[in-house]
């Protein structure tokens, strides 16, 4: 039988064939496309800087692993912020059959190129760089920390009086950096970062060098400051154990001049209670003697607020301005009478020599077994005075004394002139202190011209020597 295609393809069955082959190739591409559906991944390739590392199913898995190293990192490394750096990724999704991922091996790869950056706050005065630190709390920590130095308790003050009768409770208004100070966020190599203590040291000393002196025979605290043509004061603040200046031998001193990059200014308000010295008023009175004086009001200080500005660099005062003052306590003037009134003939109670050049001879007291109730002097020049105002009592002889006088200085004291050759006042006469009342002489009891002078404080003899000024 001839069988051919060409019979099936024109014979009468051809509609079957047709048919039959149709229905086939239909079948066979839709299990096709089924297959092949099946079979489609979806990934990313991963480039680095362009180079193509692998495939991963999601960069999410990069992301994680980096957030884990990141976590991995901190954990080591408390001191210094690091940042885990995989270089510029890029991806790139694809659909592709039977396509291949491996997460782990691109991970391997970028692991192998990680770079480990460190993240830093870097400290600059006046736009130069001293030092850069973890982050910015630290760095702001050691900036307060050389603030908090130069600033004085914070203390509100009280404005009642007890409070401000206590001396300088001062309140800082301003407390600022003299030099420009900032922090800038830098990448860095982690070795880049220092502690805390050392960029401390550094803006508080500069960077000095230590510089040590032994004493030596001969030396003195000022006398080494001008050697080292430095400050006393370095060497005070150096070396607190000085006392008064003594130093030994062979005693070692600390001569470092730090030089602060740093300098605070502070600026406070002290408040200051100030005693006002109270007046003396004196008020004459004619009904007083001369010479006496009588407190009528003893007074009293008064008292003043004052508050000063008062600008420190560095703890050391470099102005202190009153800015204001306020009146607490109005002082209250002493009051003092003095006497005018002068009355003749009133001693004042100290006594002059009643002559001049007086030459002592013979003085009070037991001579030959007799009271000698007064002072002899001789004088070349013979004029009697009296020794102080007074009224005269007597003046005449008197047994023994030859011509005599007596004058009451009305004050309980009595003096009394003898021997002499004249007298030169009457009886009740009023005699000024220094005035000429008589002549020396040897009249009475007497080997020769002298003055024989006597004192009574109140009938008593004294010894005029008591009174005289040598
Ligand atoms: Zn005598």
């Amino acid at each position: 039988m001839n069988f051919s295609l060409g019979y099936l393809a024109t014979g009468r069955f051809r509609w079957v064939v047709y048919a039959t082959i149709f229905s086939l190739v239909i079948t066979i591409i839709f299990w096709g496309q089924g297959y092949v559906k099946d079979h489609m991944v979806e990934r990313y390739l991963v480039y680095k800087n362009g180079e193509k590392l692998g495939a991963v199913s999601n960069p999410e898995v990069i992301n994680i692993w980096l957030e884990q190293k990141q976590k991995e990192l901190s954990t080591k490394n408390p001191q210094v912020i690091l940042v885990a750096d995989a270089g510029g990724l890029t991806y790139s999704y694809e659909k592709a059959f039977r396509a291949k991922i491996d997460n782990s091996s691109v991970i391997h790869r970028l692991e192998n190129g990680l770079l480990l950056k460190a993240t830093g706050v870097e400290i600059q005065i006046d736009g130069k760089p001293v030092g850069t630190v973890k982050d910015t709390d630290t760095a702001q920590g050691i900036l307060d920390q050389i603030k908090s130095k130069y600033t004085p308790e914070r203390k509100v003050l009280a404005l009642s009086l007890n409070e401000s009768q206590k001396a300088g409770k001062p309140m800082v208004e301003t407390n600022d950096f003299l030099q420009k100070v900032s922090m800038v966020k830098v990448n860095t190599n982690p070795e880049n970062i220092t502690t805390p203590e050392k960029v401390a040291s550094m803006l508080e000393s500069g960077n000095a060098q230590p510089v040590t002196y032994t004493v030596q025979a001969g030396d003195c605290v000022s006398c080494i400051a001008k050697k080292f043509n430095i400050s006393s004061d370095v060497i005070y603040q150096n070396n607190s154990w000085i006392e008064n200046d003594f130093i030994k031998i062979g005693e070692q001193l600390d001569l470092t001049v730090l030089q602060p990059m740093l300098s605070v200014k502070t600026v406070e308000t002290r408040t200051d209670a100030l005693e006002i010295p109270l007046g003396v008023i004196y008020e004459k009175d004619d009904a007083m003697r001369a010479g006496t004086s009588e407190i009528v009001a003893e007074g009293k200080n008064g008292l003043k607020k004052v508050v000063y500005r008062v600008t420190k660099i560095n703890g050391r005062l470099v102005e202190e301005v009153p800015i204001d003052e306020t009146l607490v306590e109005a002082p209250i003037d002493k009051i003092v009478k003095q006497g005018t009134k002068v009355v003749k003939g009133n001693g004042t109670g100290s006594f002059a020599w009643p002559i001049y050049g007086a030459k002592l001879t013979s003085e009070f007291g037991k001579r030959w077994g007799k009271l000698h109730a007064g002072t002899d002097t001789v004088s070349s020049n013979r004029t009697i005075m009296s020794a102080d105002h007074g009224k005269v009592i007597f003046a005449g002889e008197k047994s023994g004394y030859g011509n005599c006088i007596m004058i009451d200085h009305q004050n309980g004291y009595t003096t009394l002139y003898a021997h002499l050759s004249k007298i030169e006042v009457t009886d009740g006469q009023l005699i000024e202190k220094g005035e000429k009342i008589g002549v020396m002489g040897s009249t009475g009891d007497s080997t020769g011209v002298h003055l024989h002078f006597e004192i009574q404080k109140d009938g008593q003899q004294e010894n005029p020597l008591k009174y005289l000024s040598k």
